[in-house]
Protein backbone atom coordinates (compact mmCIF):
# COMPACT_ATOMS: atom_id res chain seq x y z
CA UNK A 1 0.00 0.00 0.00
CA UNK A 2 1.56 3.37 -0.79
CA UNK A 3 1.78 6.16 2.14
CA UNK A 4 -1.14 8.16 0.52
CA UNK A 5 -3.34 5.71 1.07
CA UNK A 6 -1.92 4.47 4.74
CA UNK A 7 -1.94 7.80 5.81
CA UNK A 8 -5.37 8.52 5.04
CA UNK A 9 -6.36 5.52 6.54
CA UNK A 10 -4.65 6.52 9.90
CA UNK A 11 -5.79 9.77 9.77
CA UNK A 12 -9.15 8.48 9.80
CA UNK A 13 -9.06 6.18 12.59
CA UNK A 14 -7.03 8.94 14.04
CA UNK A 15 -6.99 7.35 17.67
CA UNK A 16 -4.14 5.05 18.62
CA UNK A 17 -3.38 2.41 21.90
CA UNK A 18 0.67 2.28 22.49
CA UNK A 19 1.75 -0.93 23.00
CA UNK A 20 5.13 -2.63 23.75
CA UNK A 21 7.96 -0.33 25.10
CA UNK A 22 7.28 2.96 27.16
CA UNK A 23 6.99 5.79 24.56
CA UNK A 24 8.45 8.27 26.89
CA UNK A 25 10.01 10.92 24.80
CA UNK A 26 8.28 10.55 22.22
CA UNK A 27 4.09 11.62 23.44
CA UNK A 28 3.42 15.35 22.57
CA UNK A 29 1.17 17.02 24.80
CA UNK A 30 -0.36 20.33 23.18
CA UNK A 31 -2.66 22.76 24.28
CA UNK A 32 -4.15 24.13 20.46
CA UNK A 33 -5.11 22.63 17.56
CA UNK A 34 -6.78 19.15 17.30
CA UNK A 35 -4.72 17.81 19.67
CA UNK A 36 -5.51 19.81 22.93
CA UNK A 37 -6.46 19.12 26.46
CA UNK A 38 -5.93 14.87 25.39
CA UNK A 39 -3.63 12.44 26.45
CA UNK A 40 -1.33 13.64 23.86
CA UNK A 41 -0.26 12.47 20.69
CA UNK A 42 2.34 10.52 18.73
CA UNK A 43 4.06 11.04 15.26
CA UNK A 44 4.54 7.85 13.41
CA UNK A 45 6.72 8.32 10.40
CA UNK A 46 8.03 6.28 7.61
CA UNK A 47 10.40 7.17 4.43
CA UNK A 48 11.01 10.59 5.87
CA UNK A 49 6.73 11.09 5.79
CA UNK A 50 4.83 11.35 9.31
CA UNK A 51 1.34 11.50 10.64
CA UNK A 52 0.10 12.20 14.21
CA UNK A 53 -2.24 10.39 15.90
CA UNK A 54 -4.45 11.16 19.28
CA UNK A 55 -3.54 8.68 22.02
CA UNK A 56 -6.23 6.75 23.50
CA UNK A 57 -6.84 4.00 25.48
CA UNK A 58 -9.50 2.37 23.26
CA UNK A 59 -8.02 3.44 20.25
CA UNK A 60 -8.42 2.25 16.66
CA UNK A 61 -4.41 2.14 15.60
CA UNK A 62 -2.77 -0.37 17.38
CA UNK A 63 1.31 0.63 17.54
CA UNK A 64 3.51 -1.20 19.17
CA UNK A 65 7.02 0.15 20.04
CA UNK A 66 9.92 -1.96 19.74
CA UNK A 67 12.24 0.25 21.82
CA UNK A 68 14.79 2.81 20.28
CA UNK A 69 11.54 4.46 18.45
CA UNK A 70 11.29 1.86 16.10
CA UNK A 71 7.01 1.25 15.77
CA UNK A 72 4.60 -1.00 14.00
CA UNK A 73 1.48 0.45 13.23
CA UNK A 74 -1.38 -1.95 12.59
CA UNK A 75 -5.15 -1.06 11.44
CA UNK A 76 -7.15 -4.12 10.58
CA UNK A 77 -5.64 -5.41 7.76
CA UNK A 78 -2.59 -3.05 7.30
CA UNK A 79 0.11 -3.00 9.22
CA UNK A 80 3.55 -0.76 8.29
CA UNK A 81 6.96 -0.39 9.91
CA UNK A 82 8.23 2.84 10.81
CA UNK A 83 10.04 4.87 13.68
CA UNK A 84 8.15 7.48 16.14
CA UNK A 85 9.83 10.79 15.72
CA UNK A 86 10.14 12.58 19.00
CA UNK A 87 8.52 16.36 18.81
CA UNK A 88 10.44 20.27 19.27
CA UNK A 89 7.59 21.85 20.87
CA UNK A 90 4.50 20.36 19.83
CA UNK A 91 5.09 18.43 16.79
CA UNK A 92 8.80 17.41 15.30
CA UNK A 93 11.72 19.71 14.09
CA UNK A 94 9.09 22.62 15.01
CA UNK A 95 8.63 24.55 18.14
CA UNK A 96 5.17 25.50 18.17
CA UNK A 97 4.20 27.25 21.07
CA UNK A 98 0.69 28.67 22.14
CA UNK A 99 0.99 32.08 23.88
CA UNK A 100 -2.57 32.12 25.67
CA UNK A 101 -3.87 28.64 26.30
CA UNK A 102 -7.77 30.13 26.88
CA UNK A 103 -10.46 31.51 24.16
CA UNK A 104 -13.19 33.89 25.01
CA UNK A 105 -14.55 32.87 21.23
CA UNK A 106 -16.43 29.49 21.14
CA UNK A 107 -16.20 27.79 17.99
CA UNK A 108 -17.96 24.80 18.41
CA UNK A 109 -15.58 22.35 17.54
CA UNK A 110 -12.69 23.88 19.47
CA UNK A 111 -11.77 22.28 23.20
CA UNK A 112 -9.07 25.29 23.82
CA UNK A 113 -11.68 27.21 25.62
CA UNK A 114 -12.95 23.90 28.18
CA UNK A 115 -9.31 23.57 29.15
CA UNK A 116 -9.36 27.02 31.00
CA UNK A 117 -5.23 27.18 30.66
CA UNK A 118 -3.10 30.51 31.28
CA UNK A 119 -1.10 33.03 29.45
CA UNK A 120 2.53 32.14 29.11
CA UNK A 121 5.34 34.42 29.99
CA UNK A 122 7.18 35.66 26.91
CA UNK A 123 10.62 35.00 28.65
CA UNK A 124 9.36 31.51 29.90
CA UNK A 125 8.45 30.65 26.02
CA UNK A 126 11.99 32.15 24.77
CA UNK A 127 13.50 29.63 27.10
CA UNK A 128 12.13 26.54 25.99
CA UNK A 129 12.25 27.46 22.57
CA UNK A 130 16.00 27.92 23.13
CA UNK A 131 16.19 24.64 24.80
CA UNK A 132 15.20 22.95 21.32
CA UNK A 133 16.63 25.05 18.98
CA UNK A 134 19.26 22.40 17.73
CA UNK A 135 16.56 19.82 17.39
CA UNK A 136 14.15 22.31 15.21
CA UNK A 137 14.03 23.90 11.60
CA UNK A 138 11.10 26.74 12.41
CA UNK A 139 9.48 28.65 15.36
CA UNK A 140 5.82 29.07 14.94
CA UNK A 141 3.20 31.02 16.93
CA UNK A 142 -0.25 30.46 17.71
CA UNK A 143 -2.91 32.09 19.80
CA UNK A 144 -6.32 31.64 21.74
CA UNK A 145 -7.93 35.00 22.32
CA UNK A 146 -7.69 35.51 26.18
CA UNK A 147 -9.32 39.36 26.47
CA UNK A 148 -9.33 41.37 23.45
CA UNK A 149 -7.92 40.85 20.20
CA UNK A 150 -5.26 44.21 20.25
CA UNK A 151 -4.11 42.66 23.95
CA UNK A 152 -3.32 39.30 21.96
CA UNK A 153 -1.88 40.74 18.98
CA UNK A 154 0.30 42.50 21.46
CA UNK A 155 1.19 40.04 23.26
CA UNK A 156 2.22 37.83 19.57
CA UNK A 157 4.44 40.74 18.67
CA UNK A 158 6.50 41.32 21.58
CA UNK A 159 7.07 37.27 20.90
CA UNK A 160 8.05 37.71 17.62
CA UNK A 161 10.58 40.04 18.36
CA UNK A 162 12.23 37.93 20.81
CA UNK A 163 11.83 34.71 18.63
CA UNK A 164 12.83 36.17 15.15
CA UNK A 165 16.54 37.17 16.21
CA UNK A 166 16.91 33.00 17.16
CA UNK A 167 17.64 32.47 13.22
CA UNK A 168 14.98 30.00 12.08
CA UNK A 169 11.76 30.81 9.93
CA UNK A 170 9.22 32.17 12.07
CA UNK A 171 5.19 31.57 11.07
CA UNK A 172 2.30 32.89 13.01
CA UNK A 173 -1.27 31.47 13.23
CA UNK A 174 -3.62 34.08 15.05
CA UNK A 175 -6.97 35.75 14.83
CA UNK A 176 -5.86 38.89 12.57
CA UNK A 177 -6.68 42.34 12.64
CA UNK A 178 -6.64 45.14 9.88
CA UNK A 179 -2.69 45.95 10.65
CA UNK A 180 -1.39 42.20 11.87
CA UNK A 181 -0.03 41.00 8.21
CA UNK A 182 2.28 43.97 7.81
CA UNK A 183 3.33 44.38 11.20
CA UNK A 184 4.73 40.77 11.35
CA UNK A 185 6.17 41.53 8.21
CA UNK A 186 7.75 44.14 9.57
CA UNK A 187 9.32 42.43 12.26
CA UNK A 188 10.78 39.66 10.06
CA UNK A 189 7.86 37.05 10.05
CA UNK A 190 8.08 34.35 7.43
CA UNK A 191 5.28 32.94 6.66
CA UNK A 192 1.34 33.57 7.99
CA UNK A 193 -1.76 31.49 8.38
CA UNK A 194 -4.95 32.79 9.09
CA UNK A 195 -7.61 30.60 9.12
CA UNK A 196 -11.13 30.45 7.27
CA UNK A 197 -12.13 27.29 9.16
CA UNK A 198 -14.93 26.84 7.36
CA UNK A 199 -15.78 25.99 3.61
CA UNK A 200 -18.90 28.65 3.67
CA UNK A 201 -19.41 32.08 5.60
CA UNK A 202 -23.15 30.75 6.19
CA UNK A 203 -21.16 27.67 7.77
CA UNK A 204 -18.66 29.40 9.81
CA UNK A 205 -20.77 31.95 11.10
CA UNK A 206 -22.78 28.58 12.35
CA UNK A 207 -19.37 27.14 13.89
CA UNK A 208 -17.41 30.68 15.15
CA UNK A 209 -19.83 32.95 16.68
CA UNK A 210 -18.12 36.12 16.93
CA UNK A 211 -15.40 35.74 14.61
CA UNK A 212 -15.88 37.77 11.14
CA UNK A 213 -14.72 35.45 7.76
CA UNK A 214 -14.73 38.55 6.03
CA UNK A 215 -12.12 39.92 8.25
CA UNK A 216 -9.63 36.99 7.65
CA UNK A 217 -10.19 36.89 3.81
CA UNK A 218 -9.12 40.30 3.77
CA UNK A 219 -6.50 39.24 5.72
CA UNK A 220 -5.36 36.65 3.52
CA UNK A 221 -5.24 38.65 0.50
CA UNK A 222 -3.82 41.67 2.44
CA UNK A 223 -1.03 39.01 3.34
CA UNK A 224 -0.21 37.69 -0.32
CA UNK A 225 0.96 40.75 -1.41
CA UNK A 226 3.23 41.49 1.72
CA UNK A 227 4.55 38.21 2.41
CA UNK A 228 4.29 36.64 -1.56
CA UNK A 229 2.15 33.71 -3.48
CA UNK A 230 2.69 30.68 -1.60
CA UNK A 231 3.59 32.06 2.01
CA UNK A 232 0.31 32.74 2.90
CA UNK A 233 -2.05 29.89 4.81
CA UNK A 234 -5.47 28.79 5.73
CA UNK A 235 -6.77 26.11 7.59
CA UNK A 236 -10.41 24.88 6.37
CA UNK A 237 -12.05 21.99 8.65
CA UNK A 238 -13.53 19.55 6.00
CA UNK A 239 -16.59 17.48 7.60
CA UNK A 240 -18.69 20.21 9.50
CA UNK A 241 -21.42 19.62 6.89
CA UNK A 242 -19.96 21.55 3.73
CA UNK A 243 -20.04 19.43 0.40
CA UNK A 244 -17.53 19.13 -2.06
CA UNK A 245 -18.57 21.35 -4.35
CA UNK A 246 -18.27 24.16 -1.64
CA UNK A 247 -15.37 22.52 -0.32
CA UNK A 248 -13.92 22.93 -3.78
CA UNK A 249 -15.21 26.66 -4.34
CA UNK A 250 -13.19 27.40 -1.17
CA UNK A 251 -9.93 25.59 -2.25
CA UNK A 252 -10.21 27.36 -5.34
CA UNK A 253 -10.93 30.85 -4.34
CA UNK A 254 -7.78 30.35 -2.05
CA UNK A 255 -5.63 29.16 -4.35
CA UNK A 256 -6.50 31.51 -7.23
CA UNK A 257 -5.36 34.42 -4.89
CA UNK A 258 -2.11 32.80 -3.71
CA UNK A 259 -2.90 30.94 -0.32
CA UNK A 260 -2.44 27.40 0.39
CA UNK A 261 -4.99 25.62 2.11
CA UNK A 262 -4.70 23.51 4.60
CA UNK A 263 -7.62 20.74 4.64
CA UNK A 264 -8.23 19.21 7.79
CA UNK A 265 -10.23 16.90 8.94
CA UNK A 266 -12.72 17.46 11.66
CA UNK A 267 -11.54 15.99 15.12
CA UNK A 268 -14.85 15.69 16.04
CA UNK A 269 -14.69 17.15 19.86
CA UNK A 270 -16.73 19.79 22.25
CA UNK A 271 -20.18 20.52 20.85
CA UNK A 272 -19.30 18.04 17.63
CA UNK A 273 -18.21 15.40 19.64
CA UNK A 274 -20.53 13.59 17.82
CA UNK A 275 -19.88 14.01 14.39
CA UNK A 276 -18.00 11.36 12.27
CA UNK A 277 -14.66 12.04 11.26
CA UNK A 278 -14.33 12.19 7.93
CA UNK A 279 -13.49 8.79 6.16
CA UNK A 280 -10.37 7.78 3.93
CA UNK A 281 -11.76 8.05 1.11
CA UNK A 282 -13.42 11.14 1.62
CA UNK A 283 -9.77 12.69 2.70
CA UNK A 284 -8.14 11.38 -0.19
CA UNK A 285 -10.48 12.97 -2.54
CA UNK A 286 -10.21 16.38 -1.07
CA UNK A 287 -6.53 16.07 -1.42
CA UNK A 288 -6.91 15.41 -4.98
CA UNK A 289 -9.03 18.20 -5.52
CA UNK A 290 -6.13 20.60 -3.38
CA UNK A 291 -3.46 18.93 -5.58
CA UNK A 292 -4.99 20.19 -8.89
CA UNK A 293 -5.47 23.78 -7.34
CA UNK A 294 -2.42 23.94 -5.89
CA UNK A 295 -0.86 22.93 -9.65
CA UNK A 296 -3.56 25.18 -11.56
CA UNK A 297 -2.23 28.10 -9.50
CA UNK A 298 1.21 27.30 -9.39
CA UNK A 299 1.50 27.28 -5.43
CA UNK A 300 3.96 24.12 -3.83
CA UNK A 301 3.49 23.03 -0.52
CA UNK A 302 6.97 21.34 -0.53
CA UNK A 303 8.23 25.06 0.38
CA UNK A 304 6.14 25.53 3.50
CA UNK A 305 8.75 26.25 6.49
CA UNK A 306 6.90 26.73 8.97
CA UNK A 307 3.76 25.22 10.73
CA UNK A 308 0.81 22.83 9.39
CA UNK A 309 1.92 22.59 5.92
CA UNK A 310 5.48 21.84 6.82
CA UNK A 311 4.62 19.54 9.35
CA UNK A 312 2.01 17.15 7.49
CA UNK A 313 0.79 15.60 11.03
CA UNK A 314 -2.33 16.04 10.63
CA UNK A 315 -3.42 16.20 6.85
CA UNK A 316 -2.98 14.66 3.66
CA UNK A 317 -0.60 17.39 2.16
CA UNK A 318 0.06 17.57 -1.37
CA UNK A 319 3.87 17.03 -3.16
CA UNK A 320 4.96 16.04 0.38
CA UNK A 321 2.77 13.09 1.29
CA UNK A 322 2.20 12.10 -2.04
S1 LIG B 1 -0.15 19.53 11.32
FE1 LIG B 1 -0.33 21.45 12.49
S2 LIG B 1 -1.79 21.01 14.16
FE2 LIG B 1 -1.08 19.03 13.32
S3 LIG B 1 0.63 18.43 14.62
FE3 LIG B 1 1.50 19.51 12.85
S4 LIG B 1 1.68 21.66 13.46
FE4 LIG B 1 0.29 20.64 14.92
Amino acid sequence: MDWKRLKAELLAANTVRLEGEPCTGFISRSTAGPTAGGEGSVFFSKGGKRVRLSVAPGGRVRLRHHGGGRATVRLGELEAEGRLEPAGLHCPRQAYVNVSERCIFHCRYCTVPLLGGGIKDPATIEARVREVLDRVDAIAITSGVSDSLEAEEQRVLDLVKRLVPLGKPVGVSIYPGPETPERLHDLGVAEVKWNLEAATPELFARMCPGLDYETIRKALRDSVKIFGKGAVFSNIIFGLGETDGELEKCIEDLASSGVIPVLRPLNPSAELASFPRPTAERILRVCGILEKALRRHGLDARKAQTMCTACTGCDLVPGRDA
